[in-house]
């Protein structure tokens, strides 16, 4: 991950895109890049979602690439570590979502009782 926040800083830096590379740009380019993902299974079916063609695949696998790299520059820019941030919410996810108390359900943890 640091190899990454590292390549992501010079690939900026070589281009001088430190300059628009503020959080709230990248957090923007972040939500156009989901979007781009996102786009790709609009008006799809269930089926379809789970079957796509290869070319279909290669294309989503850019765009998460994009989502990817957007995110690693926001936390960097913010001073996040990404994985170490990743790992805590699982922890909370992990409290707020007892396994044997929500197994099968798809509600959020204000709506059962913990
Ligand atoms: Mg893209």
């Amino acid at each position: 991950m640091k190899d990454l926040v590292q390549e992501l800083r010079e690939f900026a830096k070589e281009r001088d895109w430190e300059q628009f590379h503020s959080p709230k740009n990248l957090a923007m380019a972040l939500v156009v890049e989901a979007a781009e993902v996102v786009e790709h299974f609009q008006w799809l079916t269930e089926e379809q979602s789970k079957n796509l063609p290869s070319d279909k695949l290669k294309e989503i696998r850019e765009e998460i690439a994009d989502v990817m790299i957007f995110l690693t520059n926001l936390a960097d820019k913010l001073g996040i570590d990404l994985l170490e941030a990743a790992r805590e919410k699982i922890e909370k996810n992990k409290k707020n979502y007892p396994a044997a108390k929500v197994r099968g359900k798809a509600l959020k943890y204000t709506e059962y009782e913990r």
